[in-house]
């Protein structure tokens, strides 16, 4: 539906008394901005009549002018919310009539069925949205939900433009094509970038780095097709580096349109891309970008949910769906051309329950195209199950304590690490692991910080413990932070076991490598490694056997490290689906699609994974490389 058609039919719906100021897009979702008080309050039903009538999403608001002000809806507010919902902050977006409540639980600020929300809109009108504060801390969440409303103006105009933009131009079907540019994380892990073109719209899913490697870092900007000042979107489905780290520097080129992610992503997502500056900066390295780039970026992200269907041009409309491999991972589902052709990209997917998370879905309304990962796509990727890695780690772990050793378990900021904190604490809880204090490092815990601002993205059974059974497994007292060198040069002088968690996963900077510096030469200790290695990583140097590591010591010049310390490698406790999942997946997956295109694994994999999925479907798969472009309809 076209812009007008839309509004005019809207408009039509409304009552003489409507006494609407403004209509305004946020997005695809359209925003009534009403001068009658008692039309607001008692539109409900109405709006509900509407959105079946033009399926989008709409709303009424208060217009600005006749809300309460501010200080006296905050001491509104402040009274009428009970005092155990820890009511952390109050946030007035005036450009939006919308106020935002945080607090530590949620649901006693919205109370039973929603009554003193609903108190709220009729004393002050002020629509109030109620948000988690995180129960560790976190500055980072503080800055982004900062930056995001002290630019209210800005996004208003900004998501305005959006709205005009997607219902702006009717779709052409005559001469209709889909096709998919590969920029980067074909037939390779690392820099995961893709540009889907119709003719009427150019949208990036993923701008990832490949930290593992200096040459093959970036994705292939320089193709022809790529032009960032003909960008319509950004997509991220989750807040690797390898999928995230260059969003800002699409800033730095001048890119000003929308980021679709979810709220852990962007949070996660920006505190890995300012971990990413600082440790170039600290290795002396070109900066690509730098902080504001990312501010830049905050300001145009724009939050979806799961499973919430969304236009985001106007003939390409996305849903995200949990993909079970890290906190706010998505597949990306992209209807595109009103139902013309569907696409599903997996990105990294987990079709397995882990500690955290429960498995990506496989039962889609519509799909032609699968876009599927296969980091360990090969036919000999199948290692043990959840259950054996979690018995291996504790008794690698009783193992360590008992001979006085400390065990150093690299991992990426997010994903894994908060897995092994579950497990860790579990175990401990459960006294199969003595009492033992787990060092979480610098970024390990401001990444758990996020986490726990977004418990309702967990499974049930990390929600039941937060919940019913008020037991926050991340708040345990066994986890110990570790913030500077100082702490670090501490708790390695101090002989007393532990355990440590750092990143990065694959020792290529970040203070795992640090760690790993003093720790390596002695045997009592133990080095686990629970996550993928790259190549060329220092992690896949050791498992492969190096025993004699050349670094540059602190003092500047090279030092010789001999490695004593046990080395082990847990395959399973992976994010990824491993190759039984893989094979599980396309076959459950509903419906069948008619094209398959692998990506996200090394080029063997690629190709195994392809030509048993053609086997076993009998339908055309393909490993593209980077730089092919893929015509899917
Ligand atoms: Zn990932």
């Amino acid at each position: 539906m076209a812009k007008y058609e839309l509004l005019s039919k809207i408009e039509s719906m409304l009552p003489s008394n409507a006494q609407i100021v403004e209509s305004v897009f946020e997005g695809a979702n359209i925003v009534l901005y009403s001068k009658n008080k008692d039309f607001v309050l008692k539109s409900k039903d109405l709006v509900r009549k509407i959105v079946n009538t033009v399926k989008k999403r709409v709303e009424i608001r208060p217009d600005p002018s006749i809300l309460m002000n501010p200080d006296s809806a905050r001491s509104i507010i402040e009274k009428e919310v009970p005092k155990e919902a820890g009511l952390q902050d109050v946030w007035f977006d005036d450009q939006r009539s919308i106020v935002l409540l945080e607090a530590d639980k949620p649901g006693l600020v919205i109370g039973r069925s929603g009554e003193i929300i609903n108190t709220l809109r009729q004393k002050t009108l002020w629509i109030p949205f109620v948000r988690r504060a995180p129960a560790i801390k976190s500055d980072l969440i503080k800055t982004i939900r900062y930056t995001i409303y002290s630019n209210s103006a800005y996004r208003r105009k900004f998501m305005n433009k959006i709205g005009q933009k997607i219902y702006g131009t009717p779709i052409d079907k005559s001469n209709y094509w889909i096709r998919i540019s590969c920029l980067g994380g074909y037939r390779e892990v690392g820099r995961s970038c893709t540009l889907l073109q119709t003719p009427h719209s150019r949208v990036i899913i993923d701008c990832g780095v490949n930290v593992a490697s200096d040459e093959h870092a970036y994705p292939h900007f320089e193709a022809p097709e790529f032009d960032v000042s003909a960008l319509d979107a950004i997509i991220v489905t989750h807040a690797h580096l390898d999928h995230s780290a260059l969003v800002p520097l699409l800033f730095k080129y001048g890119f000003r349109g929308p980021v679709y992610c979810n709220e852990p992503t962007r949070d996660i997502m920006t505190l890995l891309q300012l971990d990413y500056i600082d440790v170039n900066q600290r290795e002396g390295k070109k900066l690509l970008f730098d902080s504001r780039d990312i501010k830049e970026m905050i300001r145009h992200v724009f939050c979806l949910s799961f499973d919430e269907v969304t236009d985001i041009t106007n003939d390409v409309r996305l849903t995200f769906f949990n993909s079970g491999h890290m906190l706010g991972a998505s597949m990306a589902h992209f209807n595109i051309g009103d139902g013309y052709h569907n696409m599903l990209y997996t990105s990294d997917f987990k079709f397995n329950d882990t500690k955290m998370l429960s498995h990506a879905p496989y039962n889609f309304q519509r799909l032609e195209t699968l876009a599927i990962e296969s980091t360990y796509g090969a036919k000999g990727d199948v290692p043990p199950s959840l259950k054996e890695c979690e018995a291996r780690l504790i008794s690698l772990v009783n193992e360590t304590i008992n001979r006085g050793g400390k065990v150093l378990i690299p991992v990426l900021g997010a994903g894994r690490a908060q897995e092994i904190m579950l497990i860790i604490e579990e175990a401990i809880r459960k006294k199969k692991i003595q009492n033992v204090n787990v060092f979480v490092d610098g970024m390990v815990w401001d990444v758990t910080a996020i986490h726990t601002t977004y418990p309702e993205y967990m499974n049930t059974n990390v929600k039941r413990l937060i919940f019913a059974k008020d037991h926050n497994p991340f708040l345990a007292p066994c986890f110990k932070w570790v913030g500077s060198q100082a702490e670090r040069d501490k708790l390695i002088e101090n002989t007393e076991p532990c355990v440590i968690l750092a990143t990065s996963g694959m020792l290529t900077g970040g203070s795992s490598v640090e760690y790993f510096r003093q720790l390596a030469e002695n045997q009592n200790n133990q080095l686990i490694f629970v996550s993928y290695q790259g190549k060329g990583s220092l992690g896949r140097r050791l498992q492969a056997g190096e025993r004699t590591i050349k670094m540059e010591s602190r003092k500047g010049g090279i030092e010789v490290i001999k490695v004593k310390m046990q080395i082990e490698t847990i395959e399973g406790f992976s994010g990824h689906s491993n190759r039984q999942e893989l094979i599980n997946f396309v076959k459950q997956l509903q419906p069948k699609p008619k094209r398959v295109i692998v990506m996200h694994g090394e080029s063997s994999k690629c190709l195994d994974l392809a030509s048993s999925i053609h086997k076993l479907l009998k339908v055309e798969t393909q490993a593209p490389r980077n730089l092919d472009a893929v015509r899917i309809r």
